[in-house]
């Protein structure tokens, strides 16, 4: 197919829903508005909330069907292969060299003092920047919170030939072009900034990547991840006992609930009405497409009592998720070995699952989000996001490229002309999103269909030697 199509295919998607918040949130405010006074015109309301629903489910519908009659489902699906052997490919030489001794290597430690997601992030970033600039990525896992014999016994190591983070000379980063060993920061404190960093993808993948992925850079970090997490067997094991004790089987859906330290501090509070809402649009999409056995959701989560409340709430559900499992009470347990099964498969269920209802602002959900791409060959639509919208932590800014002129017609809304750069901070999921104008550095609301995502690229190796 041509990369037009394919973009404008993704834009009708995406737009349709944007139509569709827009739509339902102008509604929901009047219904408040009229509610006692006039309940026929309440009714109304209702009644147009209930149908414009259906429409735009049959619109995604229609949309989403179009991808499987328009003859490139078998090329999406081979592209998709093919990108991932490639990559996975100049990962393996990468991180083998027929040399350790004298191999370049970057060594990451895998303290940073955070949550599993989190840390799962900063070898990620780790990785992009090795990958970067063509050096051994040396894990140092010794007494990691999550494991205190470190990584290799969970996952395989990154490397079979080359673990040793001696060398010749070592320095900090940036260093020079010869040091051999470089230690690397975290991405919060890294300076000089290379540009290899998200939400950048490499400049030599993008022109296939942006045909075949509705969100680039979210492909480039579930590669990433799909090599780092490569299970050694007694794990594999382990999360496939799982899967067949709790009965896992599609469709499903996952729902991420994060609660407990994450709510006041990082996050907002969400019900789980508001999860379920969106859960129940899905299947509801889903049954104009197929019958649909049991309507069951996969819940991980941080706070137990959700998954009683929840299984409470919704007996027509099929609820799916072990209160006792890992959930280990207190936060200090939370942040250690005994909790890391327990994290382990619920990353791995959610990330198996057909869709993903959550708060972006968790990196418990980003994470699953971004594994899901390995199992679809774009899942970037396969998700709700409650609060944000995806985010690297520490990436460069998010940029959109205007489409569509915008004059402002309430207050606190952006004069946009086609061509404007914006730079995006949020979405508020009612047609609006927030962002910073470039050209005129107003900060303020614009529609988000105006707008395009900026792909950014970089210029990283592009690893000539592997590509046959
Ligand atoms: P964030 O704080 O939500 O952005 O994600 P982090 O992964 O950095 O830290 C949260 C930590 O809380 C996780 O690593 C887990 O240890 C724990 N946690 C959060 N959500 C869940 C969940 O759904 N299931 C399990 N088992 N643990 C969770």
């Amino acid at each position: 197919p041509n990369t037009q199509y394919e973009l404008l295919r993704r834009r009708i998607f995406s737009n349709t829903k944007e139509f569709w918040y827009f739509i339902h949130s102008g509604l929901l405010e009047l219904q408040k508005r009229v509610q006692e006074a006039t309940p026929d015109v309440s009714d109304h309301i209702q009644y147009m909330l209930n149908l414009g629903a259906e429409h735009k489910r049959s619109l995604l519908h229609d949309v989403d069907q179009l991808a499987e009659v328009d003859g490139y489902a078998t090329w999406r699906e081979k592209e998709s292969n093919d990108l991932s052997e490639l990559v996975q490919k100049r990962f393996r030489y990468l991180q083998n060299p027929a040399d350790c001794k004298t191999a370049k290597k970057l060594i990451c430690s895998l303290n940073k003092g955070c949550g599993y997601g989190c840390q799962l992030h900063h070898a990620v970033y780790c990785f992009m920047v090795a990958y970067g600039t063509k050096r051994t990525l040396i894990l140092k896992s010794r007494g990691w919170r999550y494991h205190k014999a470190g990584w290799e016994e969970i996952f395989q190591p990154i490397s079979d030939t080359c673990r040793d983070p001696s060398g010749e000379s070592t320095s900090n980063w940036p260093g020079s072009a010869d040091t051999q060993v470089l230690n690397l920061p975290i991405i919060d404190s890294l300076s000089p900034r290379p540009p290899f960093l998200p939400l950048a993808i490499p400049e030599d993948l993008a022109p296939r990547l942006t045909r075949l992925h509705g969100d680039p850079i979210v492909w480039w970090v579930g590669q990433i991840l799909k090599y780092l997490l490569r299970p050694q067997p007694k794990t594999a094991a382990a999360i496939q006992e799982t899967m067949t004790r709790m009965g896992f089987k599609r469709p499903i859906v996952g729902v991420h609930v994060r609660r407990t330290d994450k709510v006041g501090t990082e996050a907002a509070y969400h019900g789980i009405e508001e999860y379920m809402a969106a859960v129940e649009d899905y299947y509801k999409q889903l049954e104009l497409k197929e019958t649909i056995d049991k309507r069951r959701i996969y819940l991980a989560t941080d706070d137990p009592k959700v998954i009683l409340d929840a299984k409470n709430k919704y007996p027509q559900y099929e609820v799916i998720g072990d209160p006792s499992i890992s959930k280990t009470a207190g936060i200090s347990t939370r942040y250690s070995d005994s909790s890391l099964f327990g994290i382990i498969n619920d990353i791995h269920m959610l990330s198996m699952s057909d869709y993903v209802v959550c708060t972006f602002s968790s990196q418990v959900c980003r994470v699953a989000y971004e594994l899901m791409q390995n199992y679809f060959p774009d899942a970037s639509a396969r998700f709700r996001s409650l609060d944000d919208i995806y985010y690297y932590g520490g990436q460069n800014a998010h940029n959109t490229i205007a489409v569509l002129p915008h004059d402002p017609k309430k207050p606190g809304e952006m004069s946009v002309i086609a061509g404007d750069l914006i730079g995006v901070a949020g979405n508020h999921w009612n047609g609006f999103s927030k962002g910073r104008n470039l050209r005129t550095n107003q900060i303020a609301l614009y529609p988000s269909f105006k707008v395009n995502d900026k792909i950014e690229t970089a210029k990283f190796p592009t690893y000539a030697e592997v590509n046959k």
